[in-house]
């Protein structure tokens, strides 16, 4: 998968080099680049931003270095193969694991990331005429820039793609994978400060394990998210 990163902060992303999203780099199977908008102004002092029309506080992105960036990312592009484009907005769809595991289908991925009061409208409709175009939020909250939800988003589409995580049967038994959330995790040793590891687990016996952990799932579920229940 290639996957290009708009930001007006490009060292956010430095931590995508760790870990299994790292290995993915190096490997080849995760093409990531990262792009500074400021490279698409044209003026001494690189600006990225302006007032608001009809007033108000903060700034908003200007369209122009928006535009020139999606120009060069995605219009040049043939149409059939044009990416997806994904702009974090806590004003857009809600990111789940279902989110994760439809984008992580794509061959290509650009995330648009905004700061201030957000980018200039038109931006949007701009990007819709050239392909598919996602708002997406990571929660009900706002963040001061949309980096570090391109960076989550990065990290969950990243381990669905076939070849990073190293054992693909360790995707499948995860929260929200089954609209649950999973069962407790226990290590060695069996007894630690006084709290023992459930019998269950040291039985032996895979059934009983296995009936334990589903209702583990659901008593879990109940507690901390009953919202999820009616649809898992
Ligand atoms: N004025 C905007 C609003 O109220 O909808 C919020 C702008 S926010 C300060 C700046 C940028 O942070 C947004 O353009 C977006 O890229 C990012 N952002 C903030 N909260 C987010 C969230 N919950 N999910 C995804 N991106 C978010």
């Amino acid at each position: 998968m290639r996957i290009d990163v708009v930001s007006i902060f490009p060292s956010y992303f430095d931590g995508l080099t760790l870990s299994l999203l790292g290995r993915a780099r190096s490997t080849g199977i995760l093409d990531l680049n990262v792009h500074d908008l400021r490279d698409w102004t044209h003026d001494r002092h690189r600006t990225v931003d302006d007032t608001p029309y009809g007033g108000g506080a903060g700034m908003v992105m200007k369209p122009e270095p928006w535009g020139a960036a999606l120009d060069d990312l995605v219009s040049r592009e043939p149409v059939a193969a044009r990416p997806t484009i994904i702009f974090p907005s806590p004003a857009g769809e809600v990111f789940t694991q279902a989110t994760a595991r439809e984008l992580s289908t794509r061959e290509h991925l650009v995330f648009g990331c905004g700061r201030y009061e957000g980018i200039d409208e038109r931006v949007f409709e701009y990007a819709a005429d050239l392909g598919e175009v996602r708002l997406v939020s990571l929660g009900d909250y706002v963040l001061n820039g949309g980096e570090v939800a391109t960076m989550a988003m990065i990290e969950a589409v990243g381990r669905l793609i076939p070849g990073v995580v190293g054992n693909p049967e360790s995707l499948v038994e995860e929260s929200h994978e089954d609209g649950l959330l999973e069962y407790p995790s226990y290590t060695k040793p069996s007894s630690w400060r006084e709290r023992t590891v459930p019998d269950v687990l040291l039985s032996g016996n895979h059934a009983a394990i296995a009936t334990w952990r589903r209702d583990q799932q659901i008593e879990r579920t109940r507690r901390r998210r009953p919202d999820l229940l009616p649809d898992a």
